[in-house]
Formats: C-alpha cells, structure tokens, sequence
C-alpha cells in the first residue's frame, strides 16, 4: 500500500507539476507537467502551425467565440485554462454549459489516433484569449482561433553558451528540445505574455509583437512560478524560491525552502517538507509573515477563482477540500448525489487528474476505466464531472 500510495502521490504531484524529479540538466516535459497527460509513442508533428493558414474549415464540435482572458490568477503551475464557457486541457474541450466534453481538435474526421491530431502536436501553456487560445508549440507562441485556425505569432530564438556548443537533438534525443526552448506561459496582463523555458523568464507583448531580452533566474531549473505586484516568484528544482524583478536584471532569493509556489489574495502560497509531512504555508511579499495554514497535505494545491483546492494524504480515500482562507469545506465524493452514469464508480479511491473550481462548482475528469494515470487513452479518454451543492453531474461526450 505504501508503494501505491507513493506511485499516486509520485503521479498527482507530476501532473500537477509539483515535480517529484530531481534536478535535471534538461526539462522533462513528463516531470514538469507541460505535457503530462501525453502518451509515450513517437509522434510526427505535422506542418499544420502554418502562419495564418486554416487548421480547418469547420469543426467537429459547434464552434463558438467567447471573449475575454484566462489569468489563471496568475499562477504559472496552473495546468487549465477557462473562460466563461469552457476549460481548456491540453487534451480536451470542456462545455461548462452544456455539461459535455470533446477531444481538443478539430481537424474533420479526425480518430485522434494518429500523429496529425491536434492533441498530439504536444501543445503547452495552453491560455485562452478573447476568441480563442494561444499556446506553445515547438519554440513557437500559436494562437488558435475558435474555428481552429492556427497562426504562428512568435518564434523563440534565445540561444546562450550552452545551446551554441551542445545539440540538444543528440544530447537529448527524448525530449527534443533545448533547454532555451519556451514551454509555459501566463498573463502578465491581458496583453502581455510572460512565458518561460527551463530557466528563464520574458515578456511577449501581444499588440506590439516585441518580446524582452530573457532574464535567467539561475542555473536550475524553474518548477513552479508565480506573479504577483510585477513580481515573478519561482521556485527552482532544489524548491529555493527566487524573487525577480521582470524590469531588473537580478534575482534573489528569499526562501530556503517553497514548492509549488503560487499567489493568491495577496499573498504567497507555498508547500514544504518537514519530517515527511508537507504543510502549506503563506507569506508576504516581504517574506517576514510566514504562516503555516494546512498542516499534512498532498504536496499539491491548486488556486482556482473560488479558492484553494488540495487533497489529504489518504490513499484509501483522497479528499478533496475548498478553503477561502477561514473555512475549509470537504468535498466528500462518497456522499455527494450521483447524477446518471457509471453506478459504483469509486471516485475517492482514483483521485483526479485534472480539476478547478469556477464559481463554487468543482469540475475534475479521472479516467474513465480507472486504470492508470500517467497516459491518455484515446479510446477511453477523461470523464468530466461537475459537483455543486452536493450534486455530481456527469458530463456526456461530444
Ligand atoms: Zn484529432
């Protein structure tokens, strides 16, 4: 059992990007949670992020353009991204409204089997943006458009020492990428990206096309982040917690020790470890306030627009709780009333593989056969389901 529940925790805190690797010269797309829901098989990445052409003339699911930005309350860790309508996964389109799901693509026709899928050209940093998602794919800024046209708007050219005498293509064939290549990103405002890579930060303003010089925060690398008063806020792979002023050329570090960092109501959130038990803290920009406010958590949390969501470090049954800083409220899976569906289904016993609250209803997908939880299966892709006052709804696929 405890096996079990270490491959569990091992995988939740990877999908969601706690990170359970070690330091690492170069990324690992599966460790750091840009890509973790995707499969291990070759991919051949089709030519389709042409500049300006269409990805396709219509759509397999009813197209629709909805306005306005994801901030992802600015939280560089956070894997979904959602606007008034739906969340966006690197897999899958959710429909809050009509309470259905689909495979994020929409090339007609499509089986999402083979390698000229949309889901499998390992899209990362997925925002939504007015009328559609920009993304990060191949050192490339994409932006896909509600019909899923898809344009090119940037293309990453940073190189630095180490990239000009190494080929990351040999000294890495796995990963395929550098460690200059972007593979995160998060608003800075709603026309200002600021996107990442192994180790730096920059800034990529959407009206003017221009993007800053990338600031190195230091020599490892970047495992969670966040923004808050101008500032980024990362933690690193031995879970030091820089400080970096984005207009300034220095970081400096202000924390010892902070995973998973991530700003909300003001404040810094952070988890650490201290005799094998992890605990959230928070803090203050001045990092003179250091309050310990869940003791024995999973090492991951997530803040979404209703508040924080983590899960106690019970195998046998994971609890999931919502916290506004006063109250915390368990969502008891087991209690809750079931909606239609699969009559059974041991929810606590799988944990979830994505999810996020959006005023006060959670919404969270587990595999629909309930095997495994590191690879997406295309045949039996995530279920999603809603709870709201007690009640489980069960999404239908499109
Ligand atoms: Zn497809």
């Amino acid at each position: 059992m405890a096996k079990a529940k270490n491959l569990l925790l091992c995988i939740l805190a990877a999908i969601l990007s706690v990170g359970c690797a070690e330091s690492e010269q170069y990324v690992n797309l599966e460790t750091t949670g840009v890509n973790s829901t995707g499969t291990e098989e070759d991919i051949t990445i089709p030519q389709t992020t042409v500049e300006g052409g269409p990805q396709s003339e219509s759509s397999a699911y009813e197209p629709e353009a909805i306005s306005g930005y994801d901030d992802s309350k600015n939280n560089g860790s956070k894997q979904l991204t959602q606007n008034s309508r739906y969340i966006y996964t690197y897999l899958q389109r959710v429909d809050i409204i009509n309470h259905s799901y689909s495979t994020f693509c929409s090339i007609v026709g499509c089986d999402h089997m083979n390698g000229g899928c949309e889901v499998k050209l390992r899209r990362s940093g997925l925002r939504c943006y007015e009328n559609g998602v920009y993304y990060l794919h191949d050192d490339q800024i994409c932006y896909r458009d509600y019909m899923g046209n898809i344009s090119v708007i940037y293309t990453n050219t940073y190189s630095n020492e180490y990239t000009e005498k190494n080929d990351p293509e040999t000294d890495n064939p796995d990963s395929g990428i550098s460690p200059t290549s972007i593979y995160g990103m998060i608003f800075a405002d709603e026309h200002t990206l600021l996107v990442n890579g192994r180790n730096f930060f920059f800034l990529y303003d959407l009206n003017t096309g221009e993007a800053t010089a990338p600031i190195e925060v230091y020599q490892s690398g970047i495992s969670s982040y966040c923004l808050l008063d101008g500032k980024v806020y990362s933690s690193n792979d031995n879970a030091e917690v820089y400080s970096t002023d984005l207009a300034g050329t220095e970081s400096v570090r202000v924390l010892e020790q902070g995973r998973n960092i991530q700003a909300y109501d003001g404040r810094l959130w952070y988890s650490k470890w201290t005799e094998g038990i992890c605990s959230l803290y928070s803090n203050n920009t001045d990092f003179t306030d250091e309050t310990e406010e869940l003791y024995d958590i999973w090492p991951s949390f997530e803040v979404c627009d209703a508040g924080l969501l983590y899960l106690t470090p019970d195998y046998e049954q994971i609890k999931l709780y919502t916290w506004d800083g006063e109250d915390k409220t368990l969502v008891n899976l087991q209690e809750v009333e079931y909606q239609g569906g699969k009559e059974g289904y041991e929810y606590s016993k799988l944990g979830f593989v994505e999810y996020t609250l959006i005023d006060d209803t959670l919404y969270f997908n587990v595999l629909y056969n309930g095997v495994g939880y590191s690879s997406y299966d295309y045949e039996n892709p995530y279920v999603w389901y809603s709870v709201r006052d007690g009640v489980m709804t069960e999404f239908t696929e499109e």
